[in-house]
Order: structure tokens, then C-alpha cells, then sequence
């Protein structure tokens, strides 16, 4: 080799571990910030504790748009606005009753109505029960089998699954889909066990839609133990019936908001990276790890590189989205005002799977854009950031994928996420100080990443 050329490549070597340098200074700055002065669960507790459940519509939604506003003001980023959205507005009234009757029998179990669902007649619905694992199972079993009856699904989410939202993934079609398939076939209720891999009475309750050309009967999510409380007795007795009464309710769309808080970009202020979570909850919860905790994680990234006087290239935006939970309807009109406004969004970051300890970032993009984010690991493993490569994004910046936005997701450890998801115990005390300030940082750090190199161009769709 010739000498110049050594000489070159020894120089490339130390500008290379001299830019590593940097940025693994930068990072560990990131992180003590985030663990020393952070913000995240103070405003986390005030979000659950002073607001508490925010379903779409409601008054609690429109106290979280708000004071979300007025935090961001606070922290003096460079714009504060509100996104109009018309979202969905259902709700619960009064709280559900269910029993087993077997004989004289009456064994009273905890249910909720599923969100999108209607009310039973008001002195509820009594009638003999039919358990399926599968949507498929109702083909087989046809209408004499099911005509008049209520179809219990119970099949559970696979507890070997390592990843337990692919456990969810693979059980999920019962709630959303349960009641049309039942209906299809004459069923005039229908009750789906629990999305969770514990065994305990607090039902879990969640999205489902309603197909077109059949009947709307009402569903609920009845608690595992419920559910195999259930299924035992009708082993027993397959004669028994099930009773169960709920009030709830479609009202007309109301008028929300996302709310959108924005660092302005130093060189590139086109050129914008969104971090957001969800800031409707189902209305049983605090919504603590769903999504408070991805709401003021995001907050938080900007918070962290004001502190820090980090002034970023791109232009960093924090996003509350709203109405993740029954409708989309954030993450839709975000990605319409995008495209309206014409702005260009390089990257979008969502963390929507709970605050727990930080795990990683699921990419979805094009092969280029994972390799050179993959070059990242090195910086990113020394928190804990192992898993990095694909399979990631969120609900709500999903629609952004169409411009060629690449979508990252905040991966934490997935073991508890369903203990507490859409029930009455996604509480803040469910949430760790410690394990939400890591993920804020964690999302800053990737944020400053992707600030600092961009994204190679992504032309085709992915
Ligand atoms: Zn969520």
C-alpha cells in the first residue's frame, strides 16, 4: 500500500471514531438529563392522577389537549398548535352486569363493553351460551348451532410467544371481528375473553367494528378468570345461560384535537422528525402505560435537547395524537395535514407500548435506511438498545408511511404491557420513574441521531 493512501485511511479512521466520540458524549449527556432532571413522570402523574381516562370526546380528552398545550408553552418550544380532528364519541353509561346462571345457580362475573359496541336491552340480554376458539369454528358449527345463542370466544393469546404483542396480534380478531361473525349466523350476543396473558377479574376492554349487512349485537370482554370460570361450568352443564346488561352508547362525532409542539430546524427546518404517542385512553383507565406514558415521553425529547442547548438541524415536533384507540383519527388527519401543508417528514418515531425498561426500535423503511440506522448500534447498546431492525412503527404515524416517512417504534420489554392494558389498572403506580425516563431518553437519543445524518431518500414505496 502506498503511503498516502495509509495516511488516508488512518485520517477517514479518526474522523470516523472521533465523530463515534461525539456522538457517544452527546448521548450520555442525553441520558443524564433525562435521569437527573426529568420531567416525564412528574407531568405523567398529573396527566393520570388530575386528568385521568381521556376517551375520545369526553371531557377528560379535552382537559389532556389543553394542558398538553400549556406544558409545551411552558417549556418555550419554538410553536405550540392544536390539530382539529372529528373524532368517534362512544360511551360506557352505566356500568356493565353479567352472570352465570346454571340451575338456580347465579355466579356474577366482571365484563365491559367492548368500545363501539351497543347496549343490550335495557333489562340486558339471558340466553344459552355456545364457546368457540376461532372465528372459523362458527363456519363449522353453522346457524342451528348458534341462532339465538351468545358466542363465547375463548381462545387465549399464546402465552409461548416471546414478543407478547404477537401473542395479542394472534387473538385480537375475536374482539374486533367476534360480534359480526356471530351475528352472521343468528348469535344475538357475543363475549371474548380478556386480551391478556394473566389470570385475573379485571376485564380488558378494546376496539370492535361492526361489518355491514348483519345484525349490531351488543359484545363485552369478559376477565380470563371469568372466562375459564366459564368455559369449566359449561363442561358441566352446556345448558346454562349467560346474562349480561350494558348501557353504552354512539353519540354524534365531536370536534378534537392533535396537539403538536415543535423545535425549529437550525439548517434543514423543512425537513421534520415527529416523536408522538396516543393521548386518548379508554375510559375504564388512567391510561398510564397507554399511552400517557408515550405522551410525555415525547414531550420529554424536547424538553431534553432544550436543557441540553442541543439546536437541531430538522425541525423536531412531539405529537399527541388523538383518538388512537377507536378510530385513528389523529394519526389519519395528522398525515392529511402533512400532505396538505406539504411538509416532508423524514422520520417518525411512536412509543405506544408502555413505559417499561427500553428495549429498542422496530424500523419499517427501506433496506438502505435500516442499514445505515443499524450502523447506529454501537451508540445505542451501551442502554440497553439491542433489538433494532425491522418490524416496528405505530398506529398513528403509520398513515405517514404513504410519503415515505420511515416509521420507527419504541420497543420496551413487551412482558407486562398486557397486564394492564384497557383495564382499570393502567394506573400510574404501574408505572416506573426509572424505566419511563430511560425510553424518553432513549427516543431523544435516536431523535439526535437522525437529526444529526438524516435518512437516505426513500423513492419507492416500502
Ligand atoms: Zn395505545
Amino acid at each position: 500500500m502506498k503511503k498516502t493512501l495509509i495516511l488516508g485511511l488512518s485520517i477517514l479512521t479518526t474522523l470516523h471514531t472521533y465523530a463515534q466520540d461525539t456522538d457517544s458524549v452527546a448521548i450520555r449527556r442525553i441520558y443524564n438529563e433525562a435521569l437527573t432532571n426529568g420531567k416525564s413522570y412528574e407531568w405523567l402523574r398529573h396527566l393520570t392522577k388530575q386528568i385521568g381516562p381521556r376517551l375520545s370526546g369526553s371531557a377528560g380528552a379535552q382537559k389532556a389537549v389543553d394542558w398538553t398545550k400549556q406544558i409545551m408553552e411552558k417549556e418555550g418550544f419554538d410553536r405550540v398548535f392544536l390539530q382539529e380532528v372529528m373524532v368517534p364519541h362512544w360511551v360506557r353509561g352505566a356500568k356493565e352486569e353479567a352472570y352465570i346462571q346454571t340451575g338456580k345457580q347465579k355466579i356474577t362475573v366482571p365484563i365491559a363493553a367492548l368500545g363501539g359496541s351497543v347496549a343490550t336491552p335495557p333489562k340486558g340480554l339471558q340466553a344459552q351460551v355456545i364457546e368457540v376458539k376461532s372465528l372459523t369454528d362458527l363456519e363449522q358449527l353453522g346457524t342451528e348451532k348458534i341462532k339465538g345463542k351468545i358466542v363465547f370466544y375463548n381462545r387465549p393469546m399464546d402465552p409461548t410467544k416471546l414478543n407478547t404483542f404477537e401473542a395479542y396480534s394472534g387473538a385480537v380478531d375475536q374482539r374486533a371481528n367476534g360480534a359480526t361473525f356471530a351475528a352472521k349466523y343468528g348469535a344475538v350476543g357475543a363475549i371474548v375473553r380478556s386480551m391478556t396473558t394473566a389470570n385475573d377479574d379485571n376485564p380488558h376492554t378494546g376496539s370492535m367494528r361492526y361489518g355491514t349487512g348483519v345484525p349490531l349485537i351488543p359484545t363485552a370482554a369478559i376477565s380470563t378468570n371469568g372466562a375459564n370460570q366459564l368455559s369449566s361450568l359449561l363442561k358441566q352443564n352446556p345448558q346454562l345461560t349467560f346474562f349480561f346488561k350494558q348501557n353504552c352508547e354512539t353519540l354524534p362525532d365531536a370536534k378534537s384535537y392533535n396537539v403538536v409542539g415543535e423545535i425549529k430546524g437550525s439548517e434543514r427546518p423543512d425537513e421534520i422528525i415527529v416523536v408522538g404517542g396516543h393521548l386518548d385512553s379508554w375510559d375504564l383507565s388512567e391510561g398510564a402505560h397507554d399511552d400517557g406514558s408515550g405522551c410525555m415521553q415525547s414531550v420529554e425529547v424536547l424538553r431534553i435537547m432544550k436543557a441540553l442547548g442541543y439546536k437541531p438541524r430538522r425541525t423536531i415536533r412531539a405529537v399527541m395524537f388523538m383518538n388512537e384507540e377507536n378510530g385513528l383519527k389523529g394519526g389519519i388527519g395528522y398525515a392529511d395535514y402533512a400532505k396538505k401543508n406539504n411538509e416532508k417528514h423524514i422520520a417518525a418515531i411512536e412509543s405506544d407500548n408502555g413505559g417499561f425498561t427500553p428495549r429498542g426500535f422496530g424500523i419499517v423503511g427501506t433496506p438502505q435506511q435500516k442499514a445505515h440506522v443499524m450502523a447506529w448500534k454501537n451508540l445505542l447498546a451501551p442502554y440497553g438498545l439491542h433489538e433494532i431492525g425491522p418490524g416496528g412503527g405505530g398506529a398513528d404515524i403509520g398513515p405517514l408511511a404513504q410519503q415515505g416517512t420511515a416509521l420507527f417504534g419504541f420497543k420496551p420489554d413487551s412482558q407486562r404491557y398486557f397486564d394492564y392494558h384497557h383495564t382499570g389498572i393502567d394506573k400510574f403506580e404501574a408505572v416506573n420513574k426509572r424505566e419511563l425516563e430511560l425510553g424518553a431518553a432513549s427516543m431523544a437519543a435516536l431523535t439526535y441521531l437522525l437529526d444529526k445524518y438524516g435518512l437516505p431518500e426513500a423513492t419507492a414505496v416500502k
